[in-house]
């Protein structure tokens, strides 16, 4: 691991204030972003109290009519913009991520990639927004629907995916005519700073965009929320969180879109490629060091190829390079925290204390930084932690199923229902299967579903709405319909 001092040339130029009405404010009280490898502080920023949160909502407020007032085409040309200088920074962008996230380098780039998708995709789609027009059974009146924008939204983010989760929700409400005040989370604020700053050059009338960098998450979030103004609210993170959140919409009949936590089944099936199942595995569990809530959580193998998968699955995880994110050999980055790797201790040895067996891996790594080593259990027991929470770390849990109706029972069982990934000879078959899935959605034969274009997002506990595609536009409009005599 190295002791290499990064952070100068990542950071270089940031704003670090609260950006309202426009301008970049800084304010009396900061706190440190800490790069994860290291423990290093690499940056300062802005500590927002709830009066200096009010003051981003009054922006947005202010700007709300005149923005839902701006055509699609202006739109489309300031997310299109942004979408280019995105493309041209990739590399400062990706540097700053993996500092202070963790990631490593190349999948840093494969998330500004990703998250300029959104910009880009909401460029084309925002003119394509349309209403209806009807005419009632009985002959009697004509139906003219339109879709409008909801008005100021809140967009609360993660620290997992610090540019793409933003750029999926700043670019959808954009792209609808509302104004927003981005609340990122307090571990990774740097790149949503870099990222409205972006939006600033690229054009964005005062008052769009502001945000609110805080360690006091919940306090701000309630106030906003109260205030009455905030008509929707974005949300992603856990499912503990949302909880609270979707109750606090109540007050003021505010609209929830929630993105929630995941406990992803990957099935492998008795006739699937297994070489292509390992591959899709690593893929599946190991992007973002397995600290994404579409991470394969539990992986159900067929007992006829469990114990290859498991060998296989073992000997690939036990040959990856943990390291600093930004050297360029890294494969896997430290997990974001003490708190979070103290949890994937505590998983391996619950499910060992409930008979698996670890067969690569298993502890945190000494030296500095909250590095864990790449994991496998096999044998895993249903009732072991590490099937039934989200694991959030690079630790692959393996167990075996009988029949495919066995391995849909234990894909199910679940209070989640995200995504569920599925391995399996034919598409017919595999069509089959995954109607039977409780899941918001299923990968088929391959490891990724994230995609600017569909429609992302869970059912059960994982979450209400969908960003991306037209339906993450469209949860950013209202409808209203006007009756004329015909
Ligand atoms: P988190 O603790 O729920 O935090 C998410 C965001 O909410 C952060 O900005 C956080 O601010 C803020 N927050 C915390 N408590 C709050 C409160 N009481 N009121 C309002 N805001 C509050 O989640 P996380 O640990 O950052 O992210 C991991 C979780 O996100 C996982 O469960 C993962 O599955 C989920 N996730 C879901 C998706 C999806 O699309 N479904 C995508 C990515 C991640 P602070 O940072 O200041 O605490």
């Amino acid at each position: 691991m190295t002791t290499q001092d990064y952070s100068p040339l990542a950071t270089e130029g940031m704003p670090s204030g609260l950006l309202i009405g426009g301008t970049w404010v800084d304010v009396d009280s900061t706190f440190d972003v800490i790069d994860p490898a290291t423990g290093d502080v690499i940056a300062s920023v802005a500590d927002s109290s709830v009066d200096q949160a009010m003051g981003a909502l009054d922006s947005a407020v202010a700007a709300a009519s005149r923005w839902a007032a701006t055509s699609t085409r202006e739109r489309a040309e300031l997310l299109r913009r942004a979408f280019d200088l995105l493309t041209e920074q990739r590399e400062d962008f990706a540097r700053l991520i993996s500092l202070e996230m963790g990631k490593p380098i190349a999948e840093a780039r494969a998330e500004v990639d990703y998250g300029a998708e959104f910009l880009r995709w909401y460029s084309e789609e925002v003119s394509h927004i349309q209403g209806d027009y009807r005419t009632s059974p009985d002959g009697g009146s004509r139906m003219l629907i339109s879709r409008r924008p909801i008005g100021p939204c809140l967009l609360i983010t993660p620290w997992n995916f610090p540019l793409a989760m933003a750029t999926r929700k700043v670019a959808a409400a954009i792209a609808a005519g509302c104004t927003s005040v981005l609340k990122p989370a307090a571990q990774t604020p740097l790149t949503s700073l870099k990222f409205a700053d972006l939006l600033v050059s690229a054009g964005l009338p005062d008052g769009v965009l502001n945000v609110v960098t805080t360690r006091n998450a919940r306090g701000v979030c309630a106030a906003l929320l109260s205030d009455g103004r905030i008509r929707k609210v974005s949300f992603t993170g856990s499912t503990l969180v949302g909880r609270a959140l979707v109750a606090q919409c109540g007050e003021n009949i505010v609209r929830p879109s929630m993105e929630l936590g995941g406990n992803a089944p990957f099935i492998v099936t008795a006739d699937a490629d297994l070489d292509k199942a390992v591959d899709g595995a690593m893929i599946a569990k190991m992007r973002n060091m397995g600290e994404a809530c579409t991470a394969a959580n539990r992986f159900l193998v067929h007992e006829s190829l469990v114990e290859e998968f498991g060998r296989r699955l073992s000997e690939r995880m036990s040959a990856l390079v943990v390291g600093h994110g930004l050297d360029t050999q890294t494969q896997v980055g430290p997990v974001i925290d003490e708190t979070a790797r103290a949890k994937l201790t505590e998983f391996v040895s619950d499910a060992v204390h409930r008979g698996a067996r670890l067969t690569a891996g298993g502890k945190a790594m000494t030296g500095p930084g909250t590095f864990f080593e790449p994991t496998v259990l096999t044998d895993v027991s249903p009732d072991a932690n590490v099937f039934r929470e989200e694991i959030f770390g690079p630790i692959a849990a393996v167990t075996s199923f009988r029949d495919i109706d066995d391995a849909i029972s234990i894909a199910n069982s679940t209070e989640y229902g995200l995504v569920a990934y599925l391995y399996t000879s034919g598409a017919e078959e595999g069509l089959r299967i995954a109607a039977r899935l409780d899941f918001g959605m299923v990968a088929l034969n391959r490891p990724i579903v994230s995609n600017a274009a569909a429609p992302f997002g869970g059912i059960k506990q994982s979450g209400l709405g969908r960003e991306g595609g037209r339906e993450g536009l469209h949860d950013y409009l209202d409808l209203q319909y006007v009756a004329v005599d015909a």
